[in-house]
Protein backbone atom coordinates (compact mmCIF):
# COMPACT_ATOMS: atom_id res chain seq x y z
CA UNK A 1 0.00 0.00 0.00
CA UNK A 2 2.75 2.56 0.70
CA UNK A 3 4.84 2.06 -1.93
CA UNK A 4 1.40 2.82 -4.49
CA UNK A 5 1.35 5.74 -2.41
CA UNK A 6 4.66 6.79 -2.58
CA UNK A 7 5.00 6.16 -6.70
CA UNK A 8 1.71 7.67 -6.89
CA UNK A 9 3.64 10.36 -5.38
CA UNK A 10 7.06 10.02 -7.51
CA UNK A 11 5.22 9.52 -11.01
CA UNK A 12 3.40 13.16 -11.64
CA UNK A 13 6.98 14.59 -9.81
CA UNK A 14 9.02 12.28 -12.84
CA UNK A 15 6.85 13.04 -16.02
CA UNK A 16 7.26 16.78 -15.29
CA UNK A 17 10.90 16.01 -15.34
CA UNK A 18 10.73 14.08 -18.25
CA UNK A 19 8.76 16.84 -19.78
CA UNK A 20 11.50 19.69 -18.43
CA UNK A 21 14.18 17.08 -20.01
CA UNK A 22 12.37 17.20 -23.57
CA UNK A 23 11.66 20.87 -23.45
CA UNK A 24 15.28 21.52 -22.65
CA UNK A 25 16.29 19.29 -25.57
CA UNK A 26 13.80 20.90 -28.06
CA UNK A 27 14.98 24.12 -27.27
CA UNK A 28 18.75 22.77 -27.14
CA UNK A 29 17.63 21.68 -31.13
CA UNK A 30 16.22 24.68 -31.92
CA UNK A 31 19.02 26.86 -31.04
CA UNK A 32 21.50 24.14 -32.99
CA UNK A 33 18.97 25.01 -35.64
CA UNK A 34 19.35 28.62 -35.59
CA UNK A 35 23.15 28.10 -35.68
CA UNK A 36 23.38 25.73 -38.40
CA UNK A 37 20.79 28.91 -40.54
CA UNK A 38 23.09 31.56 -39.45
CA UNK A 39 25.87 29.52 -40.99
CA UNK A 40 24.15 29.00 -43.88
CA UNK A 41 22.73 32.52 -44.51
CA UNK A 42 26.21 33.82 -43.87
CA UNK A 43 28.04 31.85 -46.59
CA UNK A 44 25.11 32.56 -49.36
CA UNK A 45 25.68 36.07 -48.35
CA UNK A 46 29.20 35.74 -48.92
CA UNK A 47 28.58 33.43 -52.10
CA UNK A 48 26.76 36.14 -53.65
CA UNK A 49 28.82 39.63 -54.08
CA UNK A 50 31.84 37.20 -54.58
CA UNK A 51 30.50 34.92 -57.43
CA UNK A 52 29.70 38.23 -59.06
CA UNK A 53 33.20 39.99 -58.49
CA UNK A 54 34.41 36.57 -60.24
CA UNK A 55 32.30 36.95 -63.50
CA UNK A 56 33.13 40.15 -64.06
CA UNK A 57 36.67 39.98 -63.52
CA UNK A 58 36.47 37.86 -66.80
CA UNK A 59 33.92 39.72 -68.07
CA UNK A 60 36.43 42.71 -68.04
CA UNK A 61 39.24 40.56 -69.03
CA UNK A 62 37.26 39.19 -71.93
CA UNK A 63 36.28 43.19 -73.07
CA UNK A 64 40.14 44.85 -73.01
CA UNK A 65 39.90 46.07 -76.25
CA UNK A 66 36.11 47.86 -75.32
CA UNK A 67 37.46 50.60 -73.20
CA UNK A 68 33.49 51.27 -72.38
CA UNK A 69 32.79 47.71 -71.36
CA UNK A 70 35.57 47.85 -69.38
CA UNK A 71 34.21 50.92 -67.62
CA UNK A 72 30.68 49.56 -67.21
CA UNK A 73 32.18 46.17 -65.51
CA UNK A 74 34.49 47.87 -63.52
CA UNK A 75 31.69 50.02 -61.69
CA UNK A 76 29.53 46.92 -61.18
CA UNK A 77 32.65 45.18 -59.46
CA UNK A 78 32.90 48.55 -57.24
CA UNK A 79 29.21 47.65 -56.05
CA UNK A 80 29.89 44.29 -55.18
CA UNK A 81 33.05 45.15 -53.65
CA UNK A 82 31.51 47.77 -51.39
CA UNK A 83 28.27 45.24 -50.64
CA UNK A 84 31.00 42.78 -49.58
CA UNK A 85 32.60 45.32 -47.17
CA UNK A 86 29.29 46.37 -45.62
CA UNK A 87 28.21 42.86 -45.00
CA UNK A 88 31.62 41.73 -43.25
CA UNK A 89 31.47 45.30 -40.88
CA UNK A 90 28.03 44.52 -40.41
CA UNK A 91 28.78 41.11 -39.12
CA UNK A 92 31.71 41.85 -37.32
CA UNK A 93 29.17 44.44 -35.30
CA UNK A 94 27.06 41.43 -34.79
CA UNK A 95 29.36 39.44 -33.44
CA UNK A 96 30.86 42.59 -31.39
CA UNK A 97 27.52 43.48 -29.56
CA UNK A 98 26.34 39.65 -29.05
CA UNK A 99 30.27 38.66 -26.61
CA UNK A 100 31.05 42.33 -25.42
CA UNK A 101 29.43 43.32 -22.41
CA UNK A 102 28.29 46.68 -23.16
CA UNK A 103 27.60 47.66 -19.24
CA UNK A 104 31.60 46.76 -18.71
CA UNK A 105 32.06 50.34 -20.85
CA UNK A 106 28.72 51.95 -19.90
CA UNK A 107 28.91 55.92 -19.69
CA UNK A 108 26.11 58.53 -19.59
CA UNK A 109 25.93 59.18 -23.26
CA UNK A 110 23.76 62.24 -24.48
CA UNK A 111 20.91 62.09 -26.55
CA UNK A 112 21.34 65.11 -28.58
CA UNK A 113 25.13 63.92 -29.35
CA UNK A 114 23.60 60.19 -30.53
CA UNK A 115 20.55 61.67 -32.84
CA UNK A 116 23.28 64.28 -34.49
CA UNK A 117 25.35 61.32 -35.53
CA UNK A 118 22.62 59.11 -36.80
CA UNK A 119 21.58 62.07 -38.64
CA UNK A 120 24.95 62.82 -39.86
CA UNK A 121 25.46 59.29 -41.07
CA UNK A 122 22.54 59.80 -43.78
CA UNK A 123 23.18 63.28 -44.32
CA UNK A 124 23.98 61.82 -47.91
CA UNK A 125 21.25 59.24 -48.56
CA UNK A 126 18.73 61.77 -47.17
CA UNK A 127 19.96 64.44 -49.41
CA UNK A 128 19.94 62.51 -52.50
CA UNK A 129 16.14 61.42 -51.98
CA UNK A 130 15.51 65.28 -50.40
CA UNK A 131 14.27 63.59 -47.47
CA UNK A 132 13.83 66.02 -44.91
CA UNK A 133 15.30 64.77 -40.83
CA UNK A 134 14.10 67.06 -38.10
CA UNK A 135 14.82 65.98 -34.28
CA UNK A 136 13.28 67.13 -31.17
CA UNK A 137 13.49 66.57 -27.16
CA UNK A 138 16.93 65.72 -26.96
CA UNK A 139 18.08 68.67 -24.80
CA UNK A 140 19.77 67.09 -21.38
CA UNK A 141 18.62 63.36 -21.72
CA UNK A 142 21.36 61.16 -21.00
CA UNK A 143 21.04 57.24 -21.68
CA UNK A 144 23.50 54.67 -19.58
CA UNK A 145 25.40 52.52 -21.84
CA UNK A 146 27.94 51.44 -24.47
CA UNK A 147 28.47 54.76 -26.53
CA UNK A 148 29.33 52.81 -29.89
CA UNK A 149 26.36 50.12 -29.55
CA UNK A 150 23.99 52.81 -29.15
CA UNK A 151 25.12 55.10 -32.02
CA UNK A 152 25.00 51.72 -33.98
CA UNK A 153 21.75 50.68 -33.03
CA UNK A 154 20.07 54.55 -32.96
CA UNK A 155 22.05 54.61 -36.92
CA UNK A 156 20.46 51.58 -38.05
CA UNK A 157 17.06 52.53 -37.56
CA UNK A 158 17.54 55.86 -38.87
CA UNK A 159 19.14 54.51 -42.02
CA UNK A 160 16.27 52.13 -42.52
CA UNK A 161 13.95 54.93 -42.16
CA UNK A 162 15.43 56.74 -45.30
CA UNK A 163 15.98 54.11 -47.29
CA UNK A 164 12.43 52.52 -47.26
CA UNK A 165 11.13 55.89 -47.82
CA UNK A 166 10.09 57.35 -50.83
CA UNK A 167 11.22 60.65 -52.03
CA UNK A 168 10.86 63.94 -50.57
CA UNK A 169 9.06 62.68 -47.05
CA UNK A 170 10.23 63.61 -43.42
CA UNK A 171 11.67 61.31 -41.07
CA UNK A 172 11.53 62.66 -37.39
CA UNK A 173 13.31 61.63 -34.62
CA UNK A 174 12.12 62.20 -30.91
CA UNK A 175 13.12 61.87 -27.43
CA UNK A 176 11.27 61.86 -24.08
CA UNK A 177 11.84 60.44 -20.18
CA UNK A 178 9.12 57.75 -19.71
CA UNK A 179 8.22 55.24 -17.04
CA UNK A 180 8.57 51.87 -19.04
CA UNK A 181 10.28 48.38 -18.50
CA UNK A 182 9.63 48.94 -14.52
CA UNK A 183 12.02 52.37 -14.16
CA UNK A 184 12.80 55.58 -15.59
CA UNK A 185 13.39 54.97 -19.40
CA UNK A 186 14.67 57.35 -22.46
CA UNK A 187 12.35 56.56 -25.46
CA UNK A 188 13.73 57.69 -29.06
CA UNK A 189 11.38 57.24 -31.52
CA UNK A 190 12.24 57.49 -35.30
CA UNK A 191 9.32 58.14 -37.62
CA UNK A 192 8.88 57.40 -41.46
CA UNK A 193 6.50 58.50 -43.89
CA UNK A 194 7.94 54.97 -45.95
CA UNK A 195 6.51 51.82 -47.50
CA UNK A 196 5.74 50.55 -43.99
CA UNK A 197 5.59 46.66 -42.45
CA UNK A 198 2.83 43.99 -42.85
CA UNK A 199 1.37 42.15 -39.73
CA UNK A 200 3.08 39.15 -40.76
CA UNK A 201 6.31 40.62 -41.32
CA UNK A 202 6.89 42.83 -38.09
CA UNK A 203 7.42 39.12 -36.09
CA UNK A 204 10.10 38.53 -38.38
CA UNK A 205 11.98 42.13 -39.28
CA UNK A 206 14.65 41.46 -36.01
CA UNK A 207 15.46 38.41 -37.15
CA UNK A 208 19.37 37.88 -38.69
CA UNK A 209 18.97 38.41 -42.46
CA UNK A 210 15.34 38.41 -42.65
CA UNK A 211 14.19 40.92 -45.22
CA UNK A 212 10.70 41.80 -46.51
CA UNK A 213 12.50 42.66 -50.18
CA UNK A 214 15.12 40.71 -50.42
CA UNK A 215 16.11 42.61 -53.79
CA UNK A 216 15.44 46.15 -52.83
CA UNK A 217 17.43 45.72 -49.23
CA UNK A 218 20.44 45.00 -51.50
CA UNK A 219 19.64 47.85 -53.45
CA UNK A 220 20.41 50.08 -50.65
CA UNK A 221 23.34 48.11 -49.41
CA UNK A 222 21.22 46.78 -46.83
CA UNK A 223 22.72 43.41 -45.11
CA UNK A 224 19.58 41.74 -43.52
CA UNK A 225 20.98 42.29 -40.33
CA UNK A 226 20.59 46.20 -38.56
CA UNK A 227 17.44 45.26 -36.69
CA UNK A 228 18.91 41.74 -35.05
CA UNK A 229 21.86 44.62 -34.00
CA UNK A 230 19.31 46.96 -32.47
CA UNK A 231 17.28 44.31 -30.70
CA UNK A 232 20.34 42.46 -29.53
CA UNK A 233 22.10 46.53 -28.12
CA UNK A 234 18.58 47.02 -26.79
CA UNK A 235 18.42 43.72 -24.72
CA UNK A 236 21.68 44.10 -23.20
CA UNK A 237 21.31 47.57 -21.97
CA UNK A 238 18.17 46.47 -20.06
CA UNK A 239 16.08 47.76 -23.06
CA UNK A 240 13.79 46.93 -25.81
CA UNK A 241 12.62 48.14 -29.45
CA UNK A 242 9.32 47.77 -30.87
CA UNK A 243 7.68 48.75 -33.83
CA UNK A 244 4.30 50.22 -34.95
CA UNK A 245 3.30 50.04 -38.73
CA UNK A 246 0.97 50.76 -41.36
CA UNK A 247 1.85 49.32 -44.67
CA UNK A 248 1.91 52.20 -47.25
CA UNK A 249 1.94 54.99 -44.73
CA UNK A 250 5.00 54.67 -42.86
CA UNK A 251 6.49 53.11 -39.50
CA UNK A 252 7.92 53.95 -35.88
CA UNK A 253 10.16 52.05 -34.43
CA UNK A 254 10.90 52.77 -30.75
CA UNK A 255 14.17 52.42 -28.71
CA UNK A 256 13.92 52.47 -25.05
CA UNK A 257 16.71 52.51 -22.74
CA UNK A 258 17.84 53.35 -19.22
CA UNK A 259 18.29 56.42 -17.97
CA UNK A 260 21.76 57.52 -17.23
CA UNK A 261 21.53 58.91 -13.55
CA UNK A 262 18.74 55.73 -12.51
CA UNK A 263 21.00 52.99 -13.92
CA UNK A 264 23.58 53.84 -12.05
CA UNK A 265 22.38 54.96 -8.72
CA UNK A 266 20.75 51.42 -8.62
CA UNK A 267 23.90 49.76 -9.59
CA UNK A 268 25.61 51.36 -6.61
CA UNK A 269 22.54 50.28 -4.35
CA UNK A 270 23.11 46.64 -5.94
CA UNK A 271 26.51 46.05 -6.83
CA UNK A 272 27.07 42.69 -9.31
CA UNK A 273 29.86 41.29 -7.03
CA UNK A 274 27.96 40.96 -3.95
P1 LIG B 1 18.34 45.65 -44.01
O1 LIG B 1 19.84 45.67 -44.05
O2 LIG B 1 17.72 44.79 -45.06
O3 LIG B 1 17.73 47.02 -43.93
P2 LIG B 1 17.37 45.29 -41.28
O4 LIG B 1 17.62 44.18 -40.31
O5 LIG B 1 17.78 46.66 -40.87
O6 LIG B 1 18.03 44.86 -42.64
O7 LIG B 1 15.81 45.30 -41.60
C1 LIG B 1 15.16 44.09 -41.95
C2 LIG B 1 14.02 44.36 -42.92
O8 LIG B 1 12.96 45.07 -42.24
C3 LIG B 1 14.38 45.22 -44.11
O9 LIG B 1 14.94 44.46 -45.15
C4 LIG B 1 13.03 45.83 -44.49
O10 LIG B 1 12.31 44.90 -45.25
C5 LIG B 1 12.32 45.97 -43.13
N1 LIG B 1 12.42 47.34 -42.58
C6 LIG B 1 13.32 47.78 -41.66
N2 LIG B 1 13.10 49.08 -41.36
C7 LIG B 1 12.04 49.47 -42.10
C8 LIG B 1 11.31 50.72 -42.23
N3 LIG B 1 11.64 51.81 -41.53
N4 LIG B 1 10.26 50.73 -43.08
C9 LIG B 1 9.90 49.64 -43.79
N5 LIG B 1 10.54 48.45 -43.72
C10 LIG B 1 11.59 48.37 -42.87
Amino acid sequence: GEALAVSARVAPLGSRLVLLLVEDLTEARRIEAVRRDFVANVSHELKTPVGALSLLSEAVMDASDDPEAVERFAGRMQIEATRLTSLVQELIDLSRVQNDDPLEDAEPVRVDELVAEAIDRCRHAAGTKQITMAAGGTADLHVWGHRGQLAAALGNLVENAVNYSPARTRVGIAARRVVALGGDMIEVAVTDQGIGISEKDKERIFERFYRVDPARSRATGGTGLGLAIVKHVAASHGGEVTVWSSEGQGSTFTLRLPEAGVARDRAQQHPAHE
